[in-house]
């Protein structure tokens, strides 16, 4: 079986990351969508995920700082299958330190089919998608597949 049906529940577990040009438009966006986020799991880079309790009440559990390794340990959840949706505000206008981990996480979030923003119109419309508020089956490689193939081939 080359591909494994998994789902992501009614209940998302959302990652929150805003790059420091951009905090204030996601904490303006999270306060204004403050009622449909109340009924998810969510977490965040450190200062992001900080600021935005602080500002909205959203209990939103903190990683790490960005440039010090938070974007990557939002990609190692998404590979465990423990963040399945993604807003992320980054900056396009200005060069970031951690530029490898950012491209890093968007690179692990396509090869997990998990949605991820990376701006507000986006964002807009996946948090008023109908399926919000459903269970969403999608198809990920089957990784254990993957390794017995390559394994028994290479
Ligand atoms: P921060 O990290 O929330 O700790 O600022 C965000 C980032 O720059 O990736």
């Amino acid at each position: 079986m080359e591909y494994l049906t998994l789902t992501i529940g009614k209940q998302k577990n959302i990652a929150l990351i805003a790059h420091d040009s951009k905090k204030h438009e996601m904490i303006d966006w999270c306060e204004a969508n403050k009622e449909i986020l109340k009924g998810h799991f969510l977490c965040g880079t450190g200062t992001t995920a900080r600021m935005i309790t602080e500002a909205t009440g959203l209990p939103v559990k903190g990683y790490n700082s960005g440039p010090l390794g938070g974007d990557q340990q939002i990609g190692a959840k998404i590979v465990e299958g423990r963040v399945d949706f993604v807003i992320f505000f980054s900056d396009p206008l200005t060069a970031q330190p951690h530029d490898p981990d950012v491209k890093a996480l968007l690179r692990i979030a396509q090869v997990y089919d998990i949605p991820i923003a990376n701006n507000k119109a986006t964002a807009d419309f996946m948090i008023t998608s109908p399926l919000m508020n459903a269970e969403y089956d999608h198809n990920v490689i089957n990784f254990h597949q993957n390794i017995k193939e390559r394994a028994s081939t290479l």
